[in-house]
């Protein structure tokens, strides 16, 4: 019964696209290299498409053309079986971030990344999922929160931080321009961020706010392949900013979130929205292009900075945070690979949620840490996921690196022109 489910749900997932794909494969084998789980396991079962075997056999099987002529031919591959879920839930989950990078290089251009996607949702009907990703959905549905953040333990980061950076934050406003929405790791563990985006909307003179509904964009249900899950979580931030009348929603400095809310958000919940989403680099960017955020000083650090994948492959944000960087840092230098094909961190598509993948995340990691390592002495990492974040900041520590992890927004912040430095400027052009 566990196996038909996932026969189904593959039959019922694969469309023209996912069809298309599956058909182009002409078994060339380039996309094992630009996946950084090959690349640092050399195991061909990490081959980026056969990671995904249990849905191409269910499509020969049963979708492909002449499917049922193969079939009473005996010429299709065997039903899959519950063993078979059991040894692949390894591959689909554990060794695959969905970073997308092997779309890259592949010559026919097949969408690994949103084959695993379709796959993981076929697992998903089976009950074949890794305990630390139905945990995080379970948190999310019942808590609002995947690391269960509750709203009172949100109204005291919001509040302490208001104080930290001495500027009014206010909750749940109606009519604000603004909604922000963060990423869980940026409330269990980076929250200064608000501190910093308080400082910056100030300067800047935005009209925004935060939700006590809908605080967090992470969407546990888009990692691990479960489309019900996927959708409350959006429609909850959908429900939060109509309620709010916002006319924006910032995704905030996380990878899948902005795929979550700005791509793929709409179809789950079936209708346009009555806001547009944007992601904080975009916005960032754009009030820096208007004039509206003042810097004074550089960061003379020699530092890199880390493409977050979702933001750079899917989201096309590449510019700008090199735009930001531009204007704060003297000492920036870019890693190879760096933009569209950037090598994730190794933590993305919900494996850093998922502790039996910890020794493959750990693995995956070497790849970023050549990147780095080949830039010669670097001071600090810049970048703008919080997940990558941590990610990269517990891998530091396992590989006994010493590299400081920072993320965009709050250097941005650091360099801000001082209010009395403006206050003068004021009084000198009054004069
Ligand atoms: S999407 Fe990324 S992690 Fe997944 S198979 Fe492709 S390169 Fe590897
Ligand atoms: S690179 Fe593309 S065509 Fe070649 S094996 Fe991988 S998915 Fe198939």
């Amino acid at each position: 019964m566990t196996a038909a489910n996932a026969v189904q749900t593959f039959i019922d997932t694969v469309d023209a696209a996912a069809a298309s794909y599956m058909e182009a494969c002409v078994h060339c084998g380039q996309c094992a290299r630009a996946c950084h789980f090959y690349e640092t396991n050399n195991d061909p079962r990490l081959t980026p498409i056969y990671k995904i075997e249990p849905l191409i056999k269910t499509y020969k099987r049963h979708k492909a053309p002449f499917a049922s002529l193969r079939r009473a031919l005996g010429l299709v591959p065997a039903e899959i079986t519950e063993d078979e879920l059991n040894e692949w839930s390894e591959l689909v989950y554990d060794t695959c971030t969905m970073c997308g990078r092997c779309t890259l290089v592949c010559p026919m251009g097949i969408d690994v990344a949103a084959l695993v996607r379709k796959t993981r949702e076929g697992f998903v009907a089976a009950g074949i999922v890794p305990e630390g990703l139905t945990g995080a959905a379970q948190r999310a549905l019942d808590i609002g929160s995947p690391l269960g953040i509750k709203p009172e333990t949100l109204r005291k980061i919001v509040d302490e931080q208001s104080q930290e950076v001495g500027i009014p934050i206010e909750l749940d406003k109606v009519g604000a321009d603004y909604l922000v929405v963060l990423s869980a790791m940026e409330l269990l563990n980076f929250y200064e961020v608000i501190g910093a985006l308080a400082r910056i909307f100030k300067q800047a003179g935005v009209s925004w706010t935060i939700s006590t509904e809908a605080y967090e964009a992470t969407n546990i249900g888009i990692q691990m392949g479960d489309k019900e899950v996927a959708r409350t979580l959006v429609g909850r931030i959908v429900d939060a900013a109509e309620k709010l009348k916002v006319k924006y929603v910032i995704s905030p400095e996380c990878g899948h979130a902005y795929t979550a809310l700005k791509w793929e958000g709409p179809n789950l919940v079936g209708r346009p929205y009555d806001f547009k989403v944007v992601h904080i680099l975009e916005f960032l960017d754009q009030l820096q292009r208007e004039g509206k955020i003042r810097t004074k000083g550089k960061d003379t650090r020699r530092v890199t900075y880390h493409d977050p994948c979702q933001i750079v492959r899917r989201g096309g944000v590449v510019k700008q945070p090199r735009a930001i960087l531009d204007t704060v840092s003297d000492g920036f230098v870019e890693m190879s690979h760096a933009g569209v094909a950037n090598i994730c961190c190794g933590g993305g598509g919900g494996v850093s949620s998922n502790p039996r993948a910890e020794d493959y995340r750990l693995r995956a990691f070497a790849s970023k840490k050549k990147q780095i390592d080949d830039l010669g002495d670097i001071e600090a990492l810049v970048t703008s996921c919080a997940n990558c974040r941590n990610v990269i900041e517990e891998a530091i520590d396992e590989y006994g690196m010493e590299l400081p992890v920072i993320g965009l927004v709050e250097l941005l912040a650091d360099y801000l022109e001082p209010e009395s430095d403006a206050g003068e400027k004021a009084k000198l052009a009054e004069a």
